[in-house]
């Protein structure tokens, strides 16, 4: 290839970074000035320009702009910078991005496929460059972060988390492939603004849905193979349940919205007894949010319970209590409850909201997964605070402004005694004198590794034991010194460690229920895993 050439490719593109043996051989001489930077350089100088930008949009561009460019060194600046990229390229500032998308969009950056290309499916995915395919994020839109459906625009969330499946897992970019599925939007603003990008059309539903998916499903496995991972993300609760239960037994697929978020809670909730002691059986849970997070952490924590204390999986269930808009969920309703409620409709009489569940049940932890911020108002956690000594609160709803309290009226209202984590970040609190550091439930402690495990392994399913093998790796990466600031999960910085962790529990569990085809299994997941991670330093081309 030409040396111009050379110069646009992303995946090969160094910039001011060629040596002079490469400008030689590779016909650069002239197409770049004189000096010769180090990858080093290149980084702070980027980290210096995004850092002056004062609007976080701006910096999503900038960065955007970037993976265009240059690829190794966009991976370079998020692993190296993740606390501080993360915002950027995931949630919050990738929500704003997806709102703005038409007006921002100047590049695919992945695949649609829309009602139009119905029967042509596996074509399209023949038109992706990339043959050897490991991740596909997938979303249709339909209820992106907590800013509900944004169509075709959804496409900034499936680009995002793959991004962090490289920086964060490993997982090579090529391997990696961001979908859309385009069924229409019931977004009125989407469909009157002129320069939307998607199929200006209502969401197509029931059996048109259902077939799509159902051809995309059928493509993505021909196409690609068994061993291909298919995460859905950002899909409405009705189709959400539905898809994961309908292609669990015949694909391996895995939703980071209910099966993610149930395993990084459930890992903080297990480093949290160090704290507040006791077994997970001893424990008694209460929700506020009956929907993909709420259920899909119940599910998980009782199903650990019944693991550790072999009771069958109905009994540990009475141990959790959900409350949704209509109040507490009890077995009165039943007949009325969407099917995933089922399970927790336990016997007891109507309550009609949190503060009267909170009386009648005293739940010695306390969750929210609802959406609605400021719903863990004073009352309310000094009512829990009133019977543990050491209430557990988890407010999970993002974005912050939706966190059911913040971590200053965790912390006052309880007078210093919650163990506190929330979805969003929330700055450390001094409360008498005492450092409070809140911890973060945050789903990028968990699905790259997870992620990176079934890649490695080979696996072809994706089993609940292999989210609870996730859960424990990350609980036990908890080190003292964090307990000691009230942390429940272990400091960000230490991710990529973190991920080869989960993914060598993960990939061991794959290997024990034999549903791993990559063989044999190697002796040191640990260190197999570490070398199977994407490294973005530069290459040197003869
Ligand atoms: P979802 O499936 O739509 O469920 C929302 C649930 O909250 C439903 O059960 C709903 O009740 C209930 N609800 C809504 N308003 C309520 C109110 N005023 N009082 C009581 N209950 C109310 O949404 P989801 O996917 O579970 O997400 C929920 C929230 O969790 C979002 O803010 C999301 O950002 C957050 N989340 C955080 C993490 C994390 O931190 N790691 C991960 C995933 C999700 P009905 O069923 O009666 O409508
Ligand atoms: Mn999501």
């Amino acid at each position: 290839a030409s040396g111009y050439s050379l110069l646009r490719d992303p995946h090969h593109n160094k910039g001011l970074a060629f040596t002079e043996a490469e400008r030689d051989s590779h016909y650069l001489r002239g197409l770049l000035p004189p000096v010769v930077f180090s990858q080093e350089l290149q980084e702070k100088k980027l980290m210096a320009s995004i850092r002056k930008y004062q609007v976080p949009l701006q910096k999503y561009m900038a960065m955007m702009e970037l993976e265009e460019r240059n690829e190794r060194l966009f991976y370079k600046l998020l692993i190296d910078n993740v606390e501080e990229l993360l915002p950027i390229v995931y949630t919050p500032t990738v929500g704003e991005a997806c709102q703005k998308y038409g007006s921002i969009f100047r590049r695919p950056q992945g695949l649609y496929i829309s009602l139009k290309e119905k029967g042509k499916v596996l074509d399209v995915l023949k038109n992706w460059p990339e043959r050897n395919i490991q991740v596909i994020v997938v979303t249709d839109g339909e209820r992106i972060l907590g800013l509900g459906d944004l169509g075709c625009q959804g496409m900034g969330i499936p680009v995002g988390k793959l991004s962090l499946y490289t920086a964060l897992g490993g997982v090579r970019p090529s391997a990696c492939l961001p979908v859309t599925i385009d069924v229409g939007t019931n977004n009125e603003t989407l469909l009157k603004d002129e320069f939307y990008i998607g199929l200006r059309q209502k969401r197509a539903t029931g059996q048109e849905y259902d077939d799509l998916l159902h051809e995309f499903m059928t493509a993505v496995k021909q196409n690609y193979g068994e061993k291909v991972l298919i995460q859905f993300e950002d899909f409405a609760n009705h189709n959400a349940f539905k898809l994961l239960a309908k292609y669990g037994t015949t694909h391996l697929v895995f939703n980071d919205d209910i099966q993610g978020t149930a395993s990084v809670v459930l890992a903080g909730v297990v480093a949290a007894l160090k704290l507040i002691g006791g077994t997970l059986a001893d424990h008694t849970f209460l929700f506020l949010g009956a929907g993909e997070a709420g259920t899909g952490i119940a599910e998980l924590i009782a199903l650990e319970m019944s693991k550790q204390t072999k009771a069958p999986l109905e009994e540990t269930r009475k141990k959790i209590w959900l409350v949704d808009s209509k109040g507490l969920i009890v077995s009165s309703r039943k007949e009325s409850l969407q099917h995933f409620k089922q399970p927790w409709a336990h016997e007891h009489e109507p309550v009609k909201d949190l503060l009267g569940a909170v009386k009648a049940i005293k739940p010695t932890v306390l969750i929210g997964s609802s959406g609605v911020g400021r719903t863990f108002t004073k009352e309310i956690i000094e009512t829990v605070s009133s019977f543990n000594e050491k209430p557990l609160i988890m407010a999970l709803s993002n974005p912050t402004s939706q966190s059911e309290c913040t971590a200053e009226e965790a912390y006052t209202w309880s007078e210093g005694r919650a163990i506190f984590a929330s979805g969003s970040p929330f700055d450390p609190f001094e409360y008498n004198g005492k450092l409070f550091v809140p911890g973060q439930a945050n789903n990028a402690y968990i699905f790259p590794g997870f992620g990176l495990g079934l890649v490695i392994s080979g696996a072809i399913r994706v089993h609940d034991d292999m989210l609870l093998a996730a859960s424990e790796s990350l609980a036990k990466l908890v080190s003292d010194e964090n307990y000691d600031k009230g942390l429940i999960y272990p400091p960000f910085s230490s991710i990529r460690k973190i991920s080869a962790n989960i993914a060598a529990n993960v990939a061991a569990k794959a290997y024990e229920l034999g549903v791993a085809t990559r063989l044999p299994r190697p002796a040191n997941l640990v260190k197999y895993a570490e070398s199977c991670m994407y490294s973005p330093v530069y290459r040197t081309y003869r």
